[in-house]
This record gives structure tokens, sequence and C-alpha cells, in this order.
């Protein structure tokens, strides 16, 4: 049985969201046993609106959330340093519409976890456990979970485009593996894309800082983390978007060439398919119980 877990204290620092160009001041601070994770707009006097698949709305180039009056906006890099470093409860408290973007990578979320700190609450956690295969094509993309003893992802993307023709990678997910091998991925898109972008609106804060550009000969910017850091970011997205479920998985998530709008989906279909999956106190095997965050050599100061 593994206890849930929330933060030491309370952490906060600034940025801009990547579509609305706004400045935002983002505060993680720790919630009791049983709460999740919730958004909570300071600027709309506390309403909050809880991460969670029943409140998925405005899924348009990143996933949001909204309830009544509330909406968050790009909610997946951090959902997915909060679950991958076993965080159950949080309240994360924004003065805008949207999360910042930082530099496009979820490498920022997890700095500012490992300062607050990790602890441990009187509760055990629960475990959505796969024990029958799901699936959700659309056209050409498709995302499955498949019965395992751990939670794994594997990804492919495919695009028409001489420098992202495909990319492939299967990674068994664990705090220490998303840290150095998903978390420092950062977010990806066409130079052909970010003025049709701009024209509808979306990606007004997007620079260089925060995104990986690929122009017709080659990235704009000056190097790339991993040679596979495109795939990389899409399971990183996965993961955010599938934490929406409301628990951690046992199961293998398997995607080809998915965004928001299926991810989010999916994890709908399987919050909703409850003969497919089981409630459970433990993964399997015995996992590493341990409080301390990994946290990757190198990584810098937030500002
Ligand atoms: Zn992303």
């Amino acid at each position: 049985m593994h206890a849930q877990r929330t933060l030491r204290r309370s952490i906060s620092c600034a940025g801009i969201g990547l579509h609305s160009g706004k400045k935002v001041t983002l505060s993680l601070k720790p919630a009791p046993a049983d709460y999740g994770i919730r958004f909570r707009r300071a600027d709309l006097g506390g309403l909050e609106v809880a991460a969670t698949v029943q409140h998925v709305g405005g899924i348009n180039y990143a996933t949001g959330l909204t309830r009544d009056a509330v909406k968050v906006d790009t909610v997946e890099h951090l959902l997915a340093a909060l679950v991958s470093l076993g965080i159950d409860n949080a309240v994360v408290e924004l003065n805008s519409p949207e999360v910042p973007i930082m530099d496009g990578s979820a490498a920022p979320f997890i700095y500012l976890i490992h300062e607050a700190g990790v602890k441990q609450l009187g509760a055990s956690r629960k475990y959505l456990k796969v024990v029958r295969p799901m699936s959700l094509t659309r056209g050409d993309k498709r995302i499955a979970l498949y019965p395992s003893d751990h939670f794994k992802v594997t990804y492919s993307i495919a695009f028409d485009h001489p420098l992202l023709r495909h990319q492939s990678r299967t990674l068994r997910i664990t705090p220490q593996s998303f840290v150095e091998e998903i978390a420092p991925a950062r977010t990806f898109t066409f130079l052909k894309e970010v003025e049709m972008l701009r024209q509808q609106g979306l990606a007004l804060g997007g620079s260089l800082e925060n995104a990986v550009v690929i122009g017709d000969t080659g990235v704009l910017n000056n190097a790339l983390r991993f040679d596979d850091e495109f795939v990389r970011h899409k399971i990183l997205d996965v993961i955010g978007d599938m934490a929406l479920v409301g628990c951690p998985i046992i199961g293998h998530l398997v995607a080809h060439r998915g965004g928001h709008a299926l991810h989010t989906a999916f994890a709908a279909q399987v919050r909703d398919d409850v003969e497919a999956w089981t409630l459970v106190d433990s993964p399997v095997e015995k996992a590493d119980d341990s409080v301390a965050v990994p946290v990757k050599s190198g990584l810098r100061a937030v500002n």
C-alpha cells in the first residue's frame, strides 16, 4: 500500500502563457488527502476547477479545463510533472487563465516540486489497473491501453517533413525516467504553422525560448536536447493528458500520431469503461517508496 502525497510547502514562479502571451504567477500549494489536483484562479476570487476529464474544455493546441466561469489553459506539462513525481493532491493557483509555458518543457516544474519537497499523507493511493485492452482510433490517429505490471508509454509520430518523418520510443515511466528522459523535452511547432497560429490568436507568447521551431532546413533553436526530443515531448503531453483520469495508471499506453484532442477523449473513455480496469492499492511489484524527488543535474533555477 502506498500513501498519497502532496507538497511539503508552497512555492511560486512567474512566466507567460504560451498562447495568451499573458504574464502569470503560479503557486503550487499542499492539499489534504483525496483532494486531487485542482487549479484555482486567484484573480477570480479563488474559484477552482479539478484536473479531471469531466472538466476538459478548449482543446486547441493545448489542454484546457473549464467549470462555470473558471477556465485554465495549457495544464498538460505541469500535470505530467506532478503525477510523474507521485503528487496526488495539490492546489495550483494562478492569477491568469493560462499555466506559464516556462521553457516549453516540464523541467522547470520538476525543479519547483523538488524545491517545495514532497510529503506523505495518511491515506492510501488508488491505482487504475488495466485488466482489458481499450483503444480509440480517429483516422490515422490511434491510442490504446493494455494490461501491464507497470505504467509504460509507447509513442510514435510521423510527419511529412524531411527533418521529422518518424520517431518512436517506449519508456517505463518512473520518477527517475520521467525526470531524466521526458521532462526536459520541449514543445515543438513548424515554422509554417506559427503564422497560422498567431492569426488564430494562439502562440502569442511563443518564442525560441519556449518552443522548438522546425524550419524547412533545420530547427531554428541552437540545439535539440535529445535527438528524438519531439517524440519525447509527445510522451510528456500524453502523460499530462491521461492524468485527467484522476489516478495513476498501471498499464501500457500506446499512441500513434495523437494530440490533445485524442488523448483527452481517450482519458474520458478510460474513465467510463469501468469493466476494463480495477482500482488497486499498489502496483504488483514493490515500488520505490522514497519520497526524494530526483533532479536532473544542470537544471537552472526558474525565474
Ligand atoms: Zn506539450
